[in-house]
């Protein structure tokens, strides 16, 4: 059986979203926290910000995990900022 700290994703320490400094609503984190940041290697893989981040980039606030832009494009926002 898979223990928890393989199960959660190895930025919730520094992640603002994870730490509730994005959303408002309490339920809604909840829910990206329950499907992406401790959802395990697969979970992880389907964030954005996590995607980015393991790339050297510093996702800002406004990306949230499920964010429709592809993670080339906002490499390329985050770039020009
Ligand atoms: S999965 Fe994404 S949102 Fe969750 S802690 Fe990791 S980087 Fe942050």
């Amino acid at each position: 059986m898979k223990n928890k700290d393989d199960q959660n994703c190895p930025k919730t320490e520094t992640c603002p979203l994870f730490q509730g400094k994005i959303l408002e609503s309490e339920k809604a984190k909840d829910i990206f926290i329950k499907f992406f940041c401790t959802a395990g290697e697969s979970g992880r893989m389907e964030c954005k910000r996590y995607l980015l981040a393991i790339d050297g980039y510093k996702p800002d606030i406004s990306i949230l995990p499920n964010d429709p832009r592809s993670v080339e494009e906002l490499k390329k926002i985050l770039s020009n900022n």
